[in-house]
C-alpha cells in the first residue's frame, strides 16, 4: 500500500472537525490500506502561546485519543515528533528551499498573525516557518497521501512545491506526496460562528466548538444551540453559501450516518428536529471513543510504551532519506 503520513497539534483538545476531518478516516481507512505514520506534532504547538505542563498533557491525551480512536500500533506506527531528531533535522533544509514570500502567503499564517495582534501578543518566527516543518514531516518517509482537513491542502501544496524543487536543485531524493479529504465533513465550521473553521486552539467561543471527550449533555447543549441561519420556516435546505450554519449540521449528519446532506435535508420540516438529530448522531458516534480513552488513560504504561516503538521504527523510516538529503545538498553527512 501506499506511505501515508499525517498529525495532529497538541494545541488543545481534539475537536470534532479533528476527527471528521482527519482522525477517523485514519482509523477507519488509511491503517489499513497503506504503511502509514500518525503522528502528535508536539513542535508544532510552540509556534504559538504555550504553556510547557498543558503541551505535556495534551500531547499526552492526543496519542491516548488516537489509540482510543481505533489506531491500531499493530497495523500503523503512531508516534510523537519531538521523539524523532529527522523532522527538525530535515525542516532546516526545508527553511533552505522555500521563500521567505512563499511562507507569508500561507493562509494559517495570516490568520493566527491576526489573532496574535489581537490577543496583543507577538508572533513567533517557527509559526512563518511552521509549513517547512510540515513539509519535513511529510517528506522524511517518502509519504504519497497526506490524508487531512481541507485547511490543509495550501500546506500540502507548499510541501509538493519543496519537494519538486529540491529534486531539481539536488537530485531525487523525495517523493512528490498529495493531499487526501474525506468526502463530507473535510471542514467542519465552528457551531457559533459556521463561516469559521471549528478549531482546538484560539481562545473563546468555547461553546461553537465539540470537543471529543465532551460529554454526552454537553454535545447536546451545543448543537441545540447552533447558530443557523434566518428562514428556518419554510423547511431545511442545504445551501453551503447562503445557510452555512445549517449545511454545516447536515455535514456532520452525513458524516455519521451516511447519505448526502442535500438529501438529508428532504426529511426535516424544521431546524429544531435536524439539531436533535445531530445531537444523538454526534453523541453516539463518539461515545465509543470517549470510553475507550478512559480505559487507556488508567494505563499510561501501555501508552508511552506505544510512543516509545512509533518512535523508533519512525526514526528508522526516516534516517535514510534524511541523510541522502544531507549529503545531497552538500553537507559532509
Ligand atoms: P489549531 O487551531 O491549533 O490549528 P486544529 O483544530 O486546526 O488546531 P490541527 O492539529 O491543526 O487542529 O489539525 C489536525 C488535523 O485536523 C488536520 O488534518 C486538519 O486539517 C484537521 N482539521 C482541523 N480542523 C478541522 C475542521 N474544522 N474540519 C475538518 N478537519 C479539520
Ligand atoms: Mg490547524
Amino acid at each position: 500500500g501506499p506511505r501515508i503520513f499525517s498529525g495532529v497539534q497538541p494545541t488543545g483538545h481534539l475537536t470534532l472537525g479533528n476527527y471528521l476531518g482527519a482522525v477517523r478516516r485514519w482509523v477507519e481507512v488509511d491503517q489499513h490500506r497503506g504503511d502509514a505514520l500518525f503522528c502528535v506534532v508536539d513542535l508544532h504547538a510552540l509556534t504559538v502561546e504555550h504553556d510547557p505542563a498543558r503541551v505535556r498533557r495534551l500531547s499526552r491525551q492526543a496519542a491516548t485519543l488516537l489509540l482510543a480512536a481505533g489506531l491500531d500500533p499493530e497495523r500503523c506506527t503512531v508516534f510523537v515528533q519531538s521523539q524523532v531528531d529527522e523532522h527538525v533535522r530535515l525542516s532546516y533544509l526545508m527553511e533552505c528551499t522555500a521563500s521567505d514570500g512563499e511562507m507569508r502567503r500561507m493562509i494559517q499564517y495570516k490568520e493566527k498573525t491576526a489573532e496574535a495582534a489581537r490577543r496583543g501578543e507577538s508572533v513567533r518566527l517557527s509559526l512563518l516557518t511552521y509549513p517547512a516543518l510540515m513539509a519535513a514531516d511529510i517528506l522524511a518517509y517518502g509519504t504519497q497521501e497526506v490524508p487531512v482537513g481541507a485547511d490543509q491542502t495550501q500546506h500540502v501544496e507548499l510541501t509538493r512545491d519543496l519537494a519538486v524543487r529540491f529534486n531539481q536543485r539536488y537530485g531525487e531524493t523525495f517523493v512528490v506526496p498529495r493531499a487526501t479529504h474525506p468526502e463530507v465533513a473535510a471542514r467542519v465550521m465552528d457551531l457559533q460562528d459556521p463561516t469559521s473553521k471549528m478549531g482546538k486552539s484560539g481562545q473563546g467561543r468555547k461553546t461553537g466548538v465539540v470537543y471529543l471527550l465532551d460529554e454526552p449533555d454537553v454535545v447536546r447543549k451545543k448543537v441545540m444551540r447552533a447558530m443557523t441561519d434566518q428562514g428556518g420556516d419554510g423547511g431545511v435546505v442545504y445551501e453551503r453559501g447562503a445557510r452555512p450554519g445549517v449545511a454545516n449540521l447536515l455535514d456532520v449528519l452525513a458524516a455519521f450516518s451516511g447519505g448526502e446532506p442535500g438529501r438529508l435535508a428532504e426529511g426535516y420540516a424544521s431546524y429544531g428536529a435536524l439539531k436533535k438529530d445531530v445531537a444523538e448522531a454526534v453523541v453516539e458516534g463518539l461515545r465509543p471513543v470517549r470510553e475507550r480513552h478512559a480505559e487507556l488513560a488508567a494505563d499510561r504504561g501501555y501508552v508511552d510504551a506505544v510512543l516509545r516503538g512509533g518512535a523508533e521504527r519512525a526514526r528508522g523510516m526516516a534516517r535514510p532519506r534524511v541523510d541522502a538529503a544531507y549529503r545531497a545538498v552538500g553537507l559532509l553527512g
